[in-house]
């Protein structure tokens, strides 16, 4: 049976970046994808925080990846039109390919010294003493690989996770999406991402407009109840205000996809094993982004693994620090956003539009631009509660919300 140090299973962002990191320290690491290539199958938005990007050391990606680098802000739409918009003086973030930002974690992970099998899918992984060995189905080259250590970023809907009674992320709480790529738009800002919140056209979550330049853009939703091209298609048709930019576009690509957004699971590490990414929930409840918060965490799995095998320790007592260590970076936020995505789906569309009417005055609305950040809400959250005169509305909204979660728990 072939043998390595560590096992990475899935050659999305979070395996190849803990599989990189983990090689780069000279470990024998193996990473093993199901499909058979990385980095063609895209079904995500793209994009990215400067910052985050900085904190994975990929602020100079190649500009063949990068879609549009001018996002300043975001234009936040109520159900009744209200907008509201927020911004940063330089550009916060970069839409990229996907497919093409996979591929370039994939030759970096290559260049690293990772060893990479695709057409290969782990359906079964037990412990023996001191390792664990990872079987693969039937059109897999060999049968299986032992190792110490295996770090398992399986994405969304991870099966392996059980098998080493690691919980999975809640299914309740995965939103669907379908996302388009729209030529031919019109009345466009290529500086600002458009975000429609907006229960009847995406229960649960939001429509978005991320735009490429100023006449293409990726337009797409998520939402609890599927299919939700249905709702794609009921947004591009009949919401006031997107219409009127949609009209005359086409469609060059589809995409479609899932997102855990009920924050992490309880516990991501056991006796040789580590878990990263989606299939951590280590997304955003908020906005559904989980490559720079997955990455970091992926990262910090790199590490931990490495060193573990340095020390020759494989056991979950030692392997707890991944845990400890991602958290410390990530939980407060984490907490924080699916805190703001559980407040704004319980508030009603009358709700909704008083608080947007309220953020709008211009003394919050500069104060949401200067602290706001799409990776640390924390902040901004922080920032609003000091303003008395949202109290009333927060006091109001919030008691109602409490009530219903109350409901919901008995
Ligand atoms: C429509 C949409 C838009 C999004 N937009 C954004 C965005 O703008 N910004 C952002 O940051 N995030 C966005 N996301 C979320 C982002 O795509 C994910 O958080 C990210 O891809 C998670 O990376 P991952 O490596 O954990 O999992 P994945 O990217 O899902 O990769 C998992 C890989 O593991 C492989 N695999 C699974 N099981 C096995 C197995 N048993 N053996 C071998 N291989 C296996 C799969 O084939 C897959 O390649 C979006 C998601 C969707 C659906």
């Amino acid at each position: 049976m072939r043998e390595a140090d560590i096992v990475v299973i899935g050659g999305g962002p979070t395996g190849l970046i803990a599989a990189g990191t983990a090689a780069e320290r000279g470990k024998d690491v193996v990473l093993y994808e199901s499909k058979d290539q990385i980095g063609v199958h895209e079904h995500c938005a793209g994009l990215l925080s400067i910052d985050g990007l900085e904190q994975l050391q990929l602020s100079h990606l190649p500009s063949e990846i990068v879609q549009n680098a001018q996002v300043k802000g975001t234009k936040i739409f109520s159900p009744s039109g209200q907008s509201l918009s927020v911004s940063k003086k330089k550009p916060t973030a970069l839409v990229v390919n996907r497919a093409k930002f996979n591929q370039f974690l994939y030759q970096e992970a290559l260049d690293k010294g990772v060893s990479v099998e695709t057409s290969s899918r782990i359906i079964g992984i037990h412990r023996e003493t001191n390792s664990i060995v990872l079987n693969m189905g039937k059109k897999a080259p060999s049968q299986g690989i032992k190792c110490n250590i295996t770090i398992l970023a399986e994405g969304r809907f991870p099966r392996l996770n059980k098998q080493v009674n690691l919980p999975v992320p809640s299914r309740k709480s995965i939103v669907f999406s379908s996302m388009y790529i729209m030529k031919n738009l019109r009345d466009i800002d290529p500086e600002f991402v458009e975000v429609y919140q907006d229960q009847k056209y995406a229960p649960g979550f939001f429509a978005w407009i991320i735009p490429l330049n100023d006449r293409s853009a990726k337009v797409g939703l998520a939402s609890y109840t599927v299919p939700a091209s249905d709702f794609l298609n009921s947004f591009i048709k009949n919401h006031p205000i997107a219409k009127k930019k949609l009209e005359n576009a086409v469609i060059d690509k589809r995409m479609s996809g899932a997102i855990p957004l009920g924050s992490y699971i309880r516990k991501t590490y056991a006796d040789n094993v580590l878990v990263v990414g989606d299939a951590a929930g280590q997304t955003k409840p908020t906005t559904g982004g989980g490559v720079i918060f997955g990455g970091i965490a992926a990262q910090i799995a790199g590490k931990v693994a490495s060193d573990a095998v340095t020390a020759e320790k494989y056991n979950s007592q030692y392997l707890s620090q991944y845990q400890k260590l991602w958290k410390k970076e990530l939980k407060q936020n984490l907490k924080v956003m699916k805190l703001i995505r559980s407040y704004i789906n319980s508030l009603s569309t009358r709700d909704l539009d008083r608080l947007f009417i309220l953020l709008n005055k211009p003394r919050i609305r500069n104060k949401i631009s200067e602290s706001g950040d799409i990776d640390n809400q924390k902040t901004i959250v922080f920032n609003l509660l000091m303003n008395l005169n949202l109290w009333p509305i927060l006091l109001s909204t919030g008691l109602k919300f409490l009530l219903k979660n109350k409901e919901k728990k008995k």
